[in-house]
């Protein structure tokens, strides 16, 4: 533990740690992990007669209920211009699509397509808007849309820069065998634009939030040993499912709850230098084995007689109690050993 916590790495348990060293696969949360995790609103375009303040003050005043990082960015968006705020009625929030509820007597609804779909908005004007969308969803920007009265009014573009490590991070991942699949609720053109900076090896964009543990599951049935990293912020079962969980730090409480691994500072290197150690662990858990056992498996049967008919040789009590301090005295030894192991 001590060489985990200058590594920002805590193990909770010794399965976890005993996984680690097999696992193959690492499924992480794009928004959890590969990025900094701090959103921020970018831009905002109106549409049908809307203004751009109206929009987002409307959609900011919704988002104030949300504890979705998204939201945070859109509330600090707003806050940033100097908008104001109004009190929302009926708030909803549905999980991977958005948030709806009543401001100032206006419907308004903040989302992606699957919601405004579940809200039976226009199809014809669908085709417009996601064409809209798509400009700078190629740019890795998250852009979601927002319907005031059943009507499409505009458009939000939040962006989240890839944090500095993360490309030193995928290089040491894959350098260890590792294969990186990115997982996440936003959409696929924003999914691939990140991924292709980064040389993810498998994308699974606009994953449902309960869908997200059957992606872990499927890898497992594929016989992989899957490790998944996320904020726990919709995740939670699928850091459950996983061989391993890895809370990354800058996420919730019930990550690390569902976690047998905790990045405390969001870094995925500490994946790679976890890995080390499990396996140096290990290692020194099957020498200690062998040390443990190999004196009581030559002293247990001299001291029953097996030399005895042949040599006179039987083994003295005092001699047996000086075995077995050296037994554990050599695993005792070796045990110290691992706080020179190079992470
Ligand atoms: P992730 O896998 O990135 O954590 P989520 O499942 O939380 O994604 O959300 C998927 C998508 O649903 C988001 O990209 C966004 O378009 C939409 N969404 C979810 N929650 C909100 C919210 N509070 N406000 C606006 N849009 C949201
Ligand atoms: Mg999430």
């Amino acid at each position: 533990t001590g060489k985990g916590a200058t590594l920002g790495v805590l193990i909770k348990n010794a399965e976890a740690l005993e996984t680690l060293e097999k696992v193959d696969t690492l499924v992480i949360d794009k928004t959890g992990t590969l990025t900094e995790g701090k959103p921020e609103l970018v831009s905002v375009e109106a549409l049908n007669g809307f203004t751009e303040t109206q929009v987002l003050q409307l959609a900011a005043s919704l988002e104030r209920a949300s504890e979705h990082p998204l939201a945070e960015a859109i509330v600090g968006g707003a806050m940033a211009r100097d908008l104001s705020f109004s009190d929302t009625d009926d708030f909803a929030s549905i999980t991977g699509k958005g948030v709806t509820g009543t401001i100032d007597n206006k419907a308004v609804a903040l989302g992606n397509l699957q919601l405004l779909e579940t809200l039976n908005i226009d199809s014809a004007e669908l085709d417009t808007l996601t064409r809209q969308a798509e400009t700078g969803r190629s740019a890795a920007q998250t852009v979601m849309f927002v319907v005031i009265d059943d009507q499409p009014a505009g458009l939000l573009a939040v962006a989240d820069p890839i944090k500095d490590s993360t490309p030193e991070a995928i290089r040491e991942l894959h350098a260890a065998g590792i294969k990186i699949v990115m997982l996440t609720g936003d959409s696929r053109t924003t999914a691939n634009a990140v991924a292709d900076t980064l040389n993810i090896d498998r994308v699974e964009a606009e994953v449902l939030p309960e869908q997200k543990a059957d992606v872990v599951r499927q890898l497992q049935a594929a016989d992989h040993i899957v490790a998944m990293a996320g904020d726990g912020i919709n995740d939670a079962p699928a850091l459950a499912q996983a061989h391993v969980g890895i809370a990354m730090g800058t996420g919730t409480d019930v990550a690390m709850e569902s976690a047998g691994v905790t990045l405390v500072k969001g870094d995925l290197r500490g994946i790679v230098r976890a890995r080390h150690l499990s396996r140096a662990v290990m290692r020194n858990i099957r020498q200690n084995l062998f040390f443990a056992f190999i004196y009581n498996s030559l002293g247990v049967p001299i001291a029953a007689g097996v030399l005895y008919p042949v040599f006179g040789l039987l083994l003295s009590p005092m001699l047996a109690a000086v075995a077995m301090s050296f037994s554990s005295v050599s695993v005792i030894t070796n045990s110290l050993r691992l706080r020179h192991t190079q992470l």
